[in-house]
């Protein structure tokens, strides 16, 4: 079974959050349970060529976008080592050969961005009718690529499958982008009630299957939970609903073990080496806190829905009482705001890295005790189960894919410290019940050993997407 799997973000190409972490493992897992997989994405400019082994595929072409014709080439990168998944690039340097995926370096949304990504659908169509690519399934990831369901409905034998990774970005485009799409699908296209389209609505009507990232999520979705009338009923049109498949992560790359990002690897049986991670990464922030006192990570895009409002209500106690506090990410200049005032006010105790940064990311997951994630809607969310993976134990609210991979701790039993409903006062709870576990030592460290036993790989997960890739045979 040949799998296609569209996507604007796959790491370790290019990356701004958990979509691109699940196509760049998703797919090879699939490919390691027997499918032939292929990945397909933009060629940014901010993607390195050389690094990546990325050559140019003697494969040109040309679409139509409105009325202009627009050039693209091919791109691929060869398998490395035993993963055979094949990886392919849409280059068009006046669309793609930009630092930013979506963002320019202020942050601001690129104008042309839904111009963007009709054009990469478009090709990814005309790929197909070349025969270029050949998927018996084109597996499509968010609004990004919500219009190839509907753009490949007529093509015989071929089935489509959307993954929502976040509902709440609809991809949404005016008529006068409408005029860019072909005209066979323009008088099949629906509006939404503030006259314009949403791509991933067009996907929920058109694909063959449509699944969300945990199945919490997906009972939220179609419990109509942060969910617009108009939404809701393109969800309730389909008879099969939306099935919630679990992310699963990828136990090579994020892997207190083998992870090389980390000055000192450590395992669930040698868990010395995490104490060593938490010295380095106070030490590379400059914090002065003390080794042993509570430290609390966080790596998130700075939006609103990630909870930040929550964690200002009640953090300057808890620094108040010693506890140290590490920030590592991007976005709203609001959020980033209070971070840098905070930052002033207790500058031995709280670091915040405005920007993107890997190595930093897992230096957190490694030296932190605990992992802040108080969102008010998430998916999935994969910070979390890579906290488990490193014995960092998270914090959060009781939504999506939080609830469904962290259990409440109880003595002997559960992985976090999980709160509802979403209010300061609960997270505040959390967090003072955490440092009671914290401080008994005993309970502390076997809280962490049931953390970093539990297996997030995509072993299960990949069998439930064989199952719906198979459900139609
Ligand atoms: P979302 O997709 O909503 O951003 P997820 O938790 O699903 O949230 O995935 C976010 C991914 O992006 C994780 O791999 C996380 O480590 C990474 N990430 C987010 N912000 C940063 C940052 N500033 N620097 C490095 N990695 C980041």
């Amino acid at each position: 079974m040949n799998i296609v799997f569209a996507a604007a973000e796959v790491a370790p190409f290019s990356k701004a959050g958990g979509l691109a972490d699940v196509a760049g493992s998703l797919p090879s897992a699939l490919q390691r349970q027997g499918l032939s997989c292929q990945v397909i994405s933009p060629l940014y400019g901010s993607v390195d060529r050389v690094h990546h082994r990325i050559e140019a595929a003697d494969i040109k072409g040309k679409v139509l976008l409105g009325k202009k014709t627009v050039p693209y080439v091919i791109f691929h990168s060869k398998p490395s080592g035993e993963d055979e998944t094949q990886y392919w690039f849409v280059s068009n340097p006046t669309l793609f050969d930009r630092d930013g995926i979506y963002t320019d370096a202020t942050g601001e949304g690129y104008a042309d961005n839904n111009q963007r990504f009709f054009f990469f659908q478009l090709v990814i169509l005309d790929l197909i009718s070349r025969k270029i690519l050949s998927p018996d399934i084109l597996h499509c990831n968010d609004h990004h690529t919500g219009l190839l369901p509907l753009l490949t409905k007529s093509l015989p034998q071929l089935r489509s499958v959307f993954t929502i990774h976040n509902f709440l970005y609809h991809g949404h485009f005016s008529d006068a982008d409408k005029a860019l799409l072909p005209e066979g699908i323009r008088n099949k296209l629906t509006p939404t009630q503030w006259d314009n389209y949403s791509a991933l609505l067009e996907a929920i009507t058109w694909s063959d299957a449509v699944n969300t990232v945990s199945p919490g999520y997906a009972r939220e979705l179609m419990a109509g939970e942060n969910v617009d009338e108009h939404s809701l009923s393109i969800i309730r049109n389909r008879p099969d609903g939306i099935l919630g498949i679990l992310n699963g992560i990828d136990v090579n790359y994020w892997n207190p073990e083998l992870d090389d990002l980390l000055p000192c690897n450590y395992s669930p049986t040698d868990r010395h080496g995490k104490k060593k991670n938490k010295r380095a990464l106070l030490e590379k922030l400059e914090l002065q806190a003390d080794v042993d006192a509570p430290l609390f990570g966080s790596i998130s895009r700075l939006v609103e829905n990630k909870g930040f409002a929550l964690i200002f209500e009640s953090i300057e106690d808890f620094l108040a009482d010693g506890a140290a506090f590490v920030f590592l990410g991007s976005g709203d200049p609001v959020i980033a705001m209070q971070l840098q005032d905070l930052l002033k006010k207790y500058p031995a105790q709280l670091a915040f890295y405005d920007g993107f940064n890997e190595k930093l990311a897992h230096l957190i997951e490694a030296g932190s005790d605990f992992f802040l994630m108080p969102s008010r809607v998430e998916p999935c969310g994969l910070n979390q189960l890579y906290s488990l993976q490193y014995g960092t134990i998270p914090i959060v609210n009781k939504t999506g894919g939080l609830g469904d991979s962290v259990e409440q701790w109880s003595a002997g039993q559960g992985t976090g410290f999980v709160f509802e409903p979403y209010l300061a006062i609960e997270l505040r709870k959390s967090i003072e019940l955490a440092l009671k576990v914290f401080d008994d030592k005993e309970e502390w460290d076997r809280l962490i050993s049931r953390a970093m036993e539990k297996d997030f790989s995509w072993a299960v997960s990949a069998k439930q997407y064989i199952e719906l890739y198979t459900s139609w045979k």
